[in-house]
């Protein structure tokens, strides 16, 4: 990719895919002339010009694992009463043109340069669509090998708004290493090991134990509490704050 756009240049991706992953949240594949080139847990921002001239602009997370190709995914929740992820949700078809730019980031993305950090354990720990960046970092993982001892908290309303439930439970599966761990908050535990409560200290320490060491590092993504209550959860079941990394998304 040494022809690809510098990094903060608007460029114009299309819409290859639309899907939709929860009653909420639906996935569109943008593609690009150059593709994307990024780390796991990056983010892009996109612009929406309306004909008057009025320009919106948001942040979205790549939940596409890096690699080849010339698309990215990216996993929009529909805000009520909010601007950009309606017309996402409502309006946006495949084939539409979307002005976007990015990758964008350095700090929330895994793995990171130094060795120990590139493969000592991870914790992540998801709210509803936080888990975009977090799902990148698990597909990046299953791709790429070693299979470094990974950690998926993932909380959500009831089991229909788990993101992706197949090919989670899949990579569970294959006990290679990755462990998911459910918190479900207005419903009944999902699977054995899950959770049918919000996060708390009990459960943060309960997820850590499934690891085979305590983590290098923890990522935390969702909107503004979420973050706040899963941090501090963390923190309260012992893990050193600088070792938490967060992504607001708001709220
Ligand atoms: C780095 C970054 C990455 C992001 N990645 C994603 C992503 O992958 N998927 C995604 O759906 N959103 C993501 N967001 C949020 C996104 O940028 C928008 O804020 C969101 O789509 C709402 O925009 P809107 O125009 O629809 O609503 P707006 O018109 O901006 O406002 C709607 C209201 O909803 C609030 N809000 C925004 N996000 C949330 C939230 N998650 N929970 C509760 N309240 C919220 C806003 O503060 C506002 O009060 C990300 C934000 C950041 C900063």
């Amino acid at each position: 990719m040494t022809d690809a756009p510098r990094k903060l240049e608007w460029r114009t991706a299309t819409i290859s895919a639309i899907a939709t992953l929860t009653p909420r949240i639906r996935s569109f594949m943008l593609s690009a002339p150059g593709g994307f080139s990024f780390r796991a847990g990056q983010h892009v921002d996109v612009r929406l010009t309306a004909p008057d001239g009025y320009t919106a602009q948001r942040s979205y997370s790549i939940a596409s694992a890096p690699g080849p190709g010339d698309a990215i995914e990216l996993m929009i929740e529909k805000m009520r009463d909010g601007e950009v992820s309606p017309f996402f949700h409502d309006v946006a078809d495949v084939g539409d043109e979307i002005e976007v730019r990015g990758p964008i980031g350095g700090y929330f993305i895994w793995p990171e340069g130094q060795a120990q950090e590139a493969t000592g354990p991870v914790v992540l720990v998801a709210g509803g669509s936080g888990l975009a960046p977090l799902i990148s970092m698990v597909r990046h993982r299953a791709l790429s090998g070693p299979r470094i001892p990974m950690a998926l908290l993932f909380s959500v309303r009831t089991p229909e708004d788990v993101i992706c439930a197949d090919e989670l439970a899949t990579l569970q599966e294959a006990r290679d290493g990755f462990e998911l761990a459910l918190a479900v908050t207005r419903g009944a535990a999902w699977r054995p090991g899950d959770f049918s409560r919000r996060i708390d200290a009990d459960m943060a320490a309960d997820v850590l134990a499934r690891l085979p060491a305590a983590p290098v590092r923890a990522y935390v993504c969702g909107s503004n509490p979420f973050v706040e209550a899963a941090a501090s959860a963390l923190l309260a079941s012992g893990l050193a704050a600088d070792v938490i990394r967060t992504e607001r998304y708001g709220g």
